[in-house]
């Protein structure tokens, strides 16, 4: 059985005394939480949001980091930077990060292997615009990402790897894929991943569905057969909703 998992995703939002607040509200309301729970806050409010979730439930995840190890790439984190502040996971991949600051299919690669070799779980972000789903490329699209998101990453490293899929056009837009669109890309991604490893790799895997995810519509979601779980947004900024998200 693969555990679900409730993944939120800050962004650019709140500070490190409101990171904590927020952490404060979400414990209690998480503590016997169905899925695994993660927060992904920006990286400066990291060390004041792991410290806030030392004995919780709560796991805390980085947006991103390179893929060196250490040296003059100004403004960049690196894992073992991470890995000391006692993050756990790292979102790698997200399509902002790709529109807005030149990630490639290739940069998501490399980052990939480095957070496996590491010890860090990525959770690698993929999906399709409007446009791309429009023109009918919606699976061919994803197995790409996937497929080089994954080059050179073992059997054994890829049953651990974390997937979300996540359609552009629904993030932070509002307009949630139906729950058949989202499990048939799941589906794709799962069947690419047997194709690439095995079938038993493929079970593994954990695949998020993430865009416009609430508190009314991820229970339908994660009920789906190749669904474990969410990439929240906007919805984890609210403790009362993220956690509801969290329990379903
Ligand atoms: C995201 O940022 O990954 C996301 C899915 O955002 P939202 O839930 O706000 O659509």
């Amino acid at each position: 059985m693969r555990q679900t998992v409730a993944a939120g995703n800050w962004k650019m939002n709140k500070t490190p005394s409101e990171a904590k607040a927020l952490i404060a509200e979400l414990a209690p309301l998480v503590k016997d939480a169905k899925n695994k729970v993660i927060v992904c806050p920006t990286a400066v409010c990291l060390p004041a949001v792991v410290e806030a979730a030392k004995g919780t439930n709560i796991l805390v995840g980085a947006q991103n980091m390179y893929f060196e190890d250490k040296g003059a790439y100004t403004g960049e984190i690196s894992a073992d930077m991470l890995l000391d502040l006692g993050v756990t996971h790292v979102i790698l991949g997200h399509s902002e990060r790709r529109q807005y600051f030149a990630e490639t299919d290739e940069t998501v690669n490399k980052k990939v292997l480095k957070a496996l070799e590491k010890g860090l779980c990525p959770i690698i972000c993929v999906g399709e615009s409007l446009e791309q789903r429009e023109q009918g490329i919606t699976a061919d699209l994803v197995r790409m990402q996937v497929k080089i998101a994954l080059q050179n990453v073992s059997a054994d490293q890829a049953k651990t790897v974390i997937i979300a899929y996540e359609p552009i056009w629904a993030i932070g837009t509002g307009k949630t894929a139906t729950t058949q669109q989202a499990e048939e890309v799941c589906k794709t991604i799962r069947d690419c991943i047997c194709e690439l490893y095995s079938c038993d790799v493929a079970e593994s895997v954990i695949i998020q569905y993430g865009g416009s995810v609430n508190a009314a519509n991820s229970a339908e979601l994660f009920a789906q057969a190749n669904i474990d779980g969410g990439l929240v947004g906007g919805a984890s900024l609210k403790a009362a909703d993220f956690s509801v998200i969290a329990n379903s």
